[in-house]
């Protein structure tokens, strides 16, 4: 079996100019994290607060950590000292809170909107409608410690390239609409996983989220 180094030796010669990977390490022990960190990994998601915040006490001052799934408002308080940006804004009462916690440790937090874009199932973010004016009421100065850097989405669980594909040029759509109304930077575009990363990245994609391909498959 290929070792982890191999493994994001092959993924990182994938990655087309300009994209940036998250190594998803949710439910993955810290020694294999720190295998990863010896290969020159640097930007690591996980989509559990207190699991991160466990992690970050254990590993590399020098990793970024990424919050890459659903939050919840309470939660936000174990990773605001350290979380490097947070994909998975799904609402306006968790960037209330975010903004509430950053203030507290007096840092600004990079944040990504995160909008629905699967057809198939439920999953958590915004409308397209509602991100130009979330965008609009952060530019006013609504949430002074928070940074939106970008959007983020995720395709629905099928087989059907045709559909995410679909899916992915949409977000990257709106995405190039929002960047170009509001007027802000929104240098990062976090769509793509370890199934569907090479359609993310031909439709746009600046930042992909890769687990299983990486680490192995999770129980
Ligand atoms: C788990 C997860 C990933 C990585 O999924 P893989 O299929 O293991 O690559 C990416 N993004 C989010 C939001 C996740 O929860």
């Amino acid at each position: 079996m290929d070792t982890i180094a191999k493994r994001l030796e092959a993924i990182r010669a994938e990655l087309l100019p300009g994209v940036s990977l998250v190594a998803v390490s949710k439910t993955k022990p810290v020694e294999m994290i720190q295998e990863a960190y010896e290969a020159g990994q640097r930007i690591f998601g996980e989509n559990r607060a207190q699991e991160m915040a466990a992690k970050f006490a254990a590993l590399p001052n020098e990793i970024e950590w990424h919050m890459i799934g659903h939050l919840q408002t309470n939660k936000v308080k174990y990773i605001a000292p350290f979380v490097s940006l947070i994909h998975s804004v799904d609402s306006e009462s968790l960037l209330e809170a975010i903004q509430k916690e950053a203030q507290k440790n007096n840092r600004v937090i990079a944040c990504l909107i995160q909008v629905y874009i699967a057809t198939e199932e439920s999953k958590h973010g915004f409308l397209p409608e509602q991100v130009l004016p979330l965008l609009e009421a952060s530019s006013r100065n609504r949430f002074p410690n928070v940074a939106i850097q970008g959007l983020m989405g995720m395709a629905s669980f099928t087989e059907d390239d045709q559909l995410i594909r679909r899916e992915f040029s949409g977000l990257a759509k709106l995405y190039r609409e929002v960047k170009a109304s509001s007027g802000l930077p929104l240098p990062i575009l976090s769509m793509g996983m370890s199934g569907d990363y090479r359609i993310a990245m031909e439709e746009g994609s600046t930042m992909v989220r890769i687990g299983s391909s990486i680490f192995g498959s999770r129980s």
